[in-house]
């Protein structure tokens, strides 16, 4: 047991890591410790790694030099756990040996023995697991009171070629359907309203018992009376099938939004990064999406400056950006990552031009944001509000596709669904006032 102990978590990266530091926190409550909100205050210090992008390893290391204060005045315990854990290992205790434990994915479940074993005994726990690790995650220890993440499936087959993580996070293994549905129900009971699954390449889900895909776990979701917004990510555009669009449209719980990454808009670069699709293919997937839900919100990744990519290759993608008119975007320079085929190329795009792409298409797609934003002015919305906004006189939610909705309210509101009508729009969000 844990009891008494104050332990502290901080996330770097995506939402399959926010969901694990759920876990882990949930972990940790079990075992009778409690969560605090600073490393000040914590005798365990866990940090949960992203090795996706080097900027993210970067900012980590520079996040664990500032731990070694509180490892020689406190003592903390600290630990290192995520994605950087499982890739780097034993590195990770020779360039900063005061941390005590390095634990990858497959193992949080047997963090409360080895914090027990602790003290003074550096150790990294990262080999693989095959199969898949059921880790429940209490209410208490979810970051909103309304939505939820439910993870299910993990890891990753495809290998694109500037990826790391099949490296981080394994092969693809799934989640039981019955173990999903189970916390689905569970988190309905208490007053949850929205389920965001996850996983690396949720496309490819097959229940291991069934045999079921994801169309047929969100139509058993759907049954579930108070759960009224479903969303999934991330698909792959390969695995993403005209007959799941069919059941976007057809099963009215899930939201007409989509994150749907493109990587580029040159088939000749798709080629090279490994994705299975061409840029007329995806361009295809999009057009039934749009002809089978035009109100459909979507969002994608693009990385610029991959090796090899020409300026033509980029007007490419600046063209699919416009004809696709996403509401969103998150766009990356290229940077090699271990173990990945493209980091044994020459990276030869050199660095100020990929600078000047990434300005380039932030700012065409701010243009599109701005301009699409600005249409929705005048429109009553469905928005789930999820709390106060960080300034603290308005109330902040998101919308059915996905966007940031700040907005007033005259009366004290708990979170859950309102309809705001939206008086304005920047690029990066909508502005509203409560209207029921
Ligand atoms: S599909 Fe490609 S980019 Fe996505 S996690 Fe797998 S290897 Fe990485």
């Amino acid at each position: 047991m844990l009891e008494g102990k104050k332990f502290f978590i901080h996330t770097f990266g995506c939402q399959m890591n926010l969901n694990n530091s759920e876990q882990v926190t949930s972990i940790l409550l079990a075992e009778g410790a409690s969560q605090v909100d600073s490393p000040e205050e914590g005798e365990i210090i866990l940090i949960n790694t992203c090795a996706v992008r080097e900027k993210s390893v970067e900012k980590l290391f520079s996040y664990l030099g500032r731990l070694k204060e509180h490892k020689t005045r406190r003592r903390s315990v600290i630990v290192c756990l995520g994605c950087v854990a499982q890739l780097y290992r034993e590195k990770l205790l020779s360039r900063f040996p005061y941390l005590d434990l390095v634990v990858g994915p497959g193992h949080y479940q047997e963090l409360p023995l080895l914090l027990h074993n602790t003290p003074g005994l550096p150790a990294a726990v990262t080999h693989w697991t095959k199969d898949w690790v059921e880790l429940p995650v209490k209410p208490v220890a979810r970051e909103s009171q309304v939505s939820a993440y439910v993870t299910v499936m993990e890891g990753c087959d495809n290998f694109c070629t500037f990826c790391v993580v099949p490296f981080t996070r394994g092969r693809e293994k799934y989640r039981p359907l019955r173990s999903i549905m189970e916390e689905v129900r569970q988190l309905a009971e208490s007053d949850f309203v929205e389920i965001q699954l996850l996983g690396q390449n949720v496309n490819s889900y097959r229940d291991p018992e069934s045999g079921a895909g994801l169309a047929e776990l969100m139509e058993k979701m759907a049954e579930v009376s108070r759960i009224e917004w479903i969303r999934f990510l991330t698909s792959h555009p390969k695995n993403f099938s005209y007959e799941l669009a069919l059941a976007m449209a057809s099963n009215r719980k899930v939201c007409h939004q989509l994150h749907l990454p493109v990587q580029s808009g040159s088939s000749q670069v798709l080629t090279r990064m490994n994705r299975n699709y061409s840029r007329e293919d995806y361009l295809e997937k999009i057009g039934w999406l749009k002809s089978l839900m035009p109100d459909i919100s979507l969002s994608t990744d693009i990385i610029v400056g991959f090796p090899g990519e020409t300026e033509d290759d980029f007007s490419q993608t600046l063209e699919l950006v416009e004809q696709v008119r996403f509401t969103n975007i998150f766009s990356f320079r290229y940077s090699p990552r271990p173990l990945t085929r493209a980091a044994r190329w020459n990276d030869d795009v050199p660095e100020e031009v990929k600078i000047e792409r990434l300005i380039e298409l932030q700012k065409r797609q701010k243009e599109i944001q701005l301009k699409l934003n600005q249409e929705a002015v005048g429109q009553k919305q469905k928005v789930l509000a999820l709390g106060r906004s960080k300034k603290g006189n308005l109330y902040t939610g998101r919308n059915e596709a996905y966007q940031v909705v700040n907005f007033s309210s005259s009366r004290e509101l708990s979170p859950g669904f309102v309809e705001v009508k939206i008086t304005g729009g920047g690029a990066y969000s909508l502005k509203g006032e409560l209207s029921s």
